[in-house]
């Protein structure tokens, strides 16, 4: 290499990062020597020189990226990776680092992403630690390992998704898409609490597809679902967003309305029966309903879906697509 072109200030620090460098490589020598590193086979160490942010580092890490050595400057600074890093984790990691600095954590320990040549995002896992200090205390070396994650973040992040769907899978009636009978109760419980400790009013309406079973005889069981879907559907559109409606039993829909007093809960049922009336089925029978309404006064939800399901019988004895409270 040729240092002619180097001024005594830029050789003295070169002299002198080499010398913490050779320091912190004979100290590593030694306790490998001593111990099998459970961390062989990453992609190795990394030195970063406080004094002059040059960072000394493996190949592989630079390679995992998608550069090789020769196209890299002869100086690497510590900005040439965290330029590099996602933005969503450059105040994590350099917190992480600041922490260390501060002495707040034993060490400095991170997962980020950084974009590679290509442009995509590698995950790293990174750990260091503060190895060499001046004679006041203030730090001027950091040794540290760096692992190359993405796989496993991968492999994370779609189970994670997987999870997410599972666990939406598990509160949906597959059939419907609105929540099935587990999860409308729950909501109902949590909503009857809320009720009770806020005194606010709460109401249900507990509603039935009319003569379901001949729509199924006349048509098919195919169409039957078709129907229940499109019932489904409606109940949903009808309702805010705070409200909440589930498939209680085979044609049965149980909708809650929290904040709700008895006429605004007529008035919701009420639009949703002509509504679902006035679906257009493209076939001469049309579909209705019948459903029960009940106020939360101090019962249990148990009760309260009793009360419910006494005035959806009136309704059905009254001659059906109706609503009765
Ligand atoms: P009512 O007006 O008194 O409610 O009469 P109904 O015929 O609707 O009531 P009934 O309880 O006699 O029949 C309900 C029917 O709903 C019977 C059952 O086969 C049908 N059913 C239940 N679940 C499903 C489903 O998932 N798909 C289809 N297509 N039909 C279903
Ligand atoms: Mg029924
Ligand atoms: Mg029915």
């Amino acid at each position: 290499m040729d240092y002619s072109k180097y001024n005594r200030e830029r050789l003295i620090e070169i002299i002198d990062e080499l010398l913490m460098l050779n320091k912190e490589l004979l100290n590593e020598k030694i306790q490998a020597d001593k111990l099998e590193f459970a961390w062989s086979g990453s992609l190795g160490h990394w030195y970063l020189n406080l004094k002059t942010k040059s960072v000394v580092f493996n190949p592989l890490k630079i390679q995992a990226l998608g550069y090789s050595m020769e196209e890299l400057p002869e100086r690497i600074t510590y900005d040439f990776f965290t330029d590099k890093l996602h933005p969503e984790d450059y105040q994590r990691t350099m917190g992480a680092m600041r922490s260390h600095m501060e002495g707040k954590t034993s060490v400095y320990e991170c997962e980020y992403r950084i974009q590679a040549k290509d442009g995509r995002y590698m995950w790293f896992y990174d750990r260091g630690k503060i190895t060499q200090r001046d004679a006041s205390g203030k730090p001027e070396f950091v040794a540290g390992i760096v692992f190359d994650i993405t796989e496993k973040k991968e492999i994370e992040q779609k189970l994670i998704h997987k999870n997410e769907l599972l666990e939406i899978q598990s509160i949906t009636d597959a059939l419907t898409g609105v929540r099935n009978r587990r999860a409308i109760m729950e909501e109902l419980e949590m909503r009857v609490n809320q009720a009770l400790v806020c005194h606010s009013p709460l109401s249900i309406v507990l509603m039935d597809i009319d003569h379901f079973k001949k729509i199924n005889d006349d048509n098919g069981h195919q169409y039957g679902d078709m129907v229940l879907k499109i019932v489904a559907t409606t109940i949903s559109e009808l309702i805010r967003d705070i409200d909440s409606v589930g498939r209680y039993g085979g044609e049965e829909f149980l909708v809650v309305l929290p904040n709700t007093d008895r006429p605004k809960a007529i008035f919701v049922a009420e639009r949703i029966r002509e509504a679902v009336e006035r679906i257009d089925l493209s076939r001469k029978n049309c579909v209705t309903i019948s459903g029960g309404v009940a106020v939360l006064s101090e019962e249990t939800s148990a009760e309260l879906i009793s009360k419910a399901d006494m005035k959806l019988y009136e309704a059905k004895n009254d001659g059906r697509n109706r609503i009765k409270a």
